[in-house]
């Protein structure tokens, strides 16, 4: 069995020296154990913050995981079945099954398992409950988001088409902007070579913004917040263009904006929603097969190329969801 360690904190961007590819003999499953072996394994943006926060060095770097069962001593997972799970950055896990969700019932064989990490998995759901739940976004409003080729960004949109909405988005490569069109966002500018993000922000709509998906953080956040619409809500979902900074930004922060146009701001995370998941991941699949959820990927291939897949994201390598496929 192969697995990727944090050899060492970040420090800025993360560098191939800080981490370490181990092999280790595996023991064979107890009672109530699995044998695994990884599939498609999640590279995603909050590993970042969360290696800081949470890990130590000499830790298995951290991830889900679309696995198959190989061995089984645990009935509820049986030899051939496919789970997802949080077994970091490993080829094999031996595990009891507790962190193991079995892949949704009636999965369609010619779609691929990948995107239970992606557009039918965390980030299509970190989209559903940021548009519903927090923004509660209505028809006929106007929703801004940033990173809007990314794997989370990319279902905002079409969700928000879906429900009516007329969507702008931004997005750092003209090829981008160019796949945004495609999923058919109203309106997509390069946030890299736009000039003014005032000016592309009130170009892409004059009336200002109802809705906003922040993704980013940073310079762009308090550029947008100036843009809302009077009692606009915004959804704090990440914060990627800070989270290889070595000291905190400390602003400035829009607050007279807040104040005078009476902004709401609500920072979330998609396990609130924990029990809506079964019935939300169903909803998302349906939208799929019936064509108005398109889902697109970034495969790297090869466990190998683990620590290149994830720094590649926080390059913004990749359109759609970035995964290994082992
Ligand atoms: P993406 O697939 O969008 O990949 C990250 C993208 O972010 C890159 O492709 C890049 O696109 C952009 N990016 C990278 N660095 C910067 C930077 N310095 N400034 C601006 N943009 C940058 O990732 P996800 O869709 O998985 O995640 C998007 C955001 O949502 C992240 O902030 C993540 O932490 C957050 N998130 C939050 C969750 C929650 O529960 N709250 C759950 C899942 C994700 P570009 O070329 O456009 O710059």
């Amino acid at each position: 069995a192969k697995t990727w360690i944090l050899a060492k904190h970040f420090d800025g961007f993360p560098k191939d020296s800080d981490f370490e590819l181990k092999v280790e003999e595996l023991p064979a499953p107890r009672d109530g154990e699995v044998l695994l072996e990884a599939l498609f394994l999640s590279v995603d943006p909050y590993m970042r913050p969360y290696s800081k926060l949470r890990m130590s060095e000499g830790d298995v770097m951290i991830g889900s995981q679309v696995a198959k069962v190989i061995q089984s001593k645990n009935p509820a997972f049986p030899v051939g079945s496919h789970v997802v799970g949080q077994c970091g950055w490993r080829s094999h896990t031996v595990c009891d099954g507790k962190d193991l969700v079995p892949i949704m019932p009636g999965w369609p064989q010619d779609v691929s398992l990948s995107l239970a990490l992606g557009a039918i998995g965390m980030p299509g759901l970190t989209a559903l409950y940021g548009i519903e739940e927090v923004l509660g976004l209505q028809k006929g409003e106007t929703l801004l988001v940033n990173a809007a080729a990314g794997a989370v960004g990319s279902v905002v949109g079409q969700l928000a088409k879906i429900k009516g909405c007329k969507v702008v988005g931004s997005a750092g490569s003209d090829t981008k902007v160019a796949f945004l069109k495609e999923l058919g966002f109203d309106e997509a500018f390069n946030y890299k070579t736009v000039g003014s993000l005032e000016e592309a922000l009130k170009k892409a709509s004059p009336d200002g913004y109802d809705c906003f998906f922040e993704n980013v953080g940073g310079p762009f956040s308090s550029v947008a917040i100036q843009q809302m619409k009077n009692f606009g809500r915004i959804a704090v979902c990440g914060s990627i263009s800070t989270y290889n900074d070595t000291t905190p930004q400390t602003g400035p922060f829009p607050q007279l904006t807040m104040i005078l146009k009476q902004l709401k701001m609500e920072g979330f995370m998609q396990s609130r929603w924990e029990h809506k998941h079964p019935e939300s991941l169903k909803r998302l699949m349906g939208w799929f097969k019936e064509g108005k959820l398109q889902c697109r990927e970034h495969i790297t291939r090869g466990f190998e190329k683990m620590p290149a897949a994830f720094m590649g994201i926080l390059q913004g390598e990749n359109i759609g969801k970035a995964v290994v496929a082992a």
